[in-house]
């Protein structure tokens, strides 16, 4: 099959789904357990069973298509990606891997081909946390790794527990540890995706073969002054927790450049308490998020910001609390699967470059375990999580032959 004929299909599939946004006219929004996702995986179950797999869906709400291989008993390959979008997402962010995954399924099919290996299609629910402040819910499902205790403990803004959803979206939560997966029954996972930032875009080439996922750490930094009157508290006089708190969020970019390696630093949350033009700040709360495919380095930024808020908090009175909220370490890919990849770009004549994902997707998760490997299409401008977002089909189609060949590729023994 010629990009053409690929890319035609990809851009149908993309397009009807499209429609189900709970923001019509300002981008995609499908947050997990609403009618938006119930209609889409509806969607994505009818494009699933047209091209021949075998479709359910599983415990977590992720939609499941099987290609059976002639020999079920070898460990299988999975592919895909999720449904969910951030709110005024786009269309290309998850669903990319989703329709690439079910044309590749319909290309062997038309081709005539049997695989040996059974080939899993996903589609995972919730990954990108917008709704309950946690991610990776349909990836750590299958990983055995969300427990009841999660259900009820995450909440979204109207107090709805991911229980409480996920009864209400027709699924059974007691029944969640049922989605797990037995991992020796899985070779490999490989996650088709938007890049999601400019690097590909401005490099002109046509795939991103992802070698690393970075690390992240994510912190809430509290600093306590006092509350005074802006007026009659000479300066030398007040504890002043702004500015305590914007003499170290200053310094962070800088740490980031200087560690180079694609080491950044964002403080994207400043909140000032009580927030009035004539008093003087009593609390600040601020967001760090450090991400590296080097440890060191965010160990090292993480390390800065504590002693620089030792130092600034003691020269004016004030005190912090730093509260960890997520701490993920890099994780390499395969190196195998890296050099399959390669090794069909270049057959094909498509041109590629190696490159690092700043961004987590279900693959960070997953690398933790199984063997996996990413692979980016170009994102127009870098633009992504907003109604812009734009790849073109025939890169998208590039991808998918590419992962096609992969998949040939790896038929051959339970561990070549
Ligand atoms: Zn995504």
């Amino acid at each position: 099959m010629d990009v053409e004929k690929m890319s035609g299909y990809l851009q149908k599939n993309l397009e009807a789904l499209h429609q189900y946004t709970a923001t019509p006219g300002a981008g995609t929004t499908r947050l997990p357990f609403t009618k938006e996702a119930r209609s889409a995986v509806n969607h994505i179950k009818s494009m699933m069973a047209e091209v021949g797999l075998k479709v359910r869906e599983d415990e977590a709400g992720n939609i499941i298509g099987l290609l059976e291989g002639t020999d079920p008993s070898l460990p299988a390959l999975v592919t895909g990606s999720h449904f969910d979008t951030v709110t005024n997402g786009g269309d290309f962010d998850g669903l990319m891997g989703i329709t690439c995954g079910i044309e590749v399924a319909r290309l062997i099919r038309e081709k005539g081909i049997r695989l040996k290996r059974n080939l899993i299609v996903i589609g995972f629910h919730d990954e990108e946390g917008m709704r309950f402040g946690t991610g990776y819910f349909g990836s750590k499902s299958i990983l055995g790794q969300v427990t009841q205790e999660d259900l009820h403990r995450y909440k979204d803004k109207d107090n709805v527990s991911i229980y409480e959803a996920m009864k209400e979206y027709g699924l059974v939560p007691e029944d969640l540890p049922k989605a797990a997966w037995d991992l020796k029954t899985i070779r490999a996972f490989i996650e088709l995706h938007i890049e999601q930032g400019p690097v590909l875009f401005q490099s002109g080439k046509e795939l991103g073969l992802v070698e690393c996922i970075v690390g992240i750490q994510r912190y809430i930094v509290t600093v306590r002054g006092r509350s005074d009157h802006a007026g009659t508290t000479p300066m030398d006089m007040r504890i002043d927790a702004v500015e305590a708190a914007a003499k170290v969020i200053a310094k962070i970019p800088d740490w980031a450049r200087e560690k180079g390696d694609g080491t950044v630093a964002t403080t994207g949350y400043v909140k000032v308490l009580p927030g009035g033009m004539n008093i003087v700040a009593e609390e600040v709360q601020f967001s760090v998020d450090v991400r590296s495919r080097n440890n060191a380095n965010i160990l090292d930024i993480v390390a800065k910001i504590r002693a620089e808020l030792d130092t600034v908090c003691a020269r004016n009175g004030s005190t912090y609390q730093m509260d960890n909220k997520l701490t993920i370490t890099p994780v390499n890919l395969s190196e195998g699967m890296l050099a399959k990849l390669e090794k069909a770009a270049r057959a094909r004549g498509y041109s590629y470059r190696l490159m690092v994902s700043g961004a987590g997707h279900d693959a960070l998760a997953i690398a933790q375990v199984l063997d996996t490997v990413m692979l980016f299409a170009p994102s127009k401008d870098g633009r992504s999580h907003c109604p812009v977002e734009w790849t073109e089909y025939r890169d998208i189609a590039k991808a998918a032959l590419v992962l096609y060949d992969l998949i040939l590729d790896m038929q051959e023994g339970p561990h070549d």
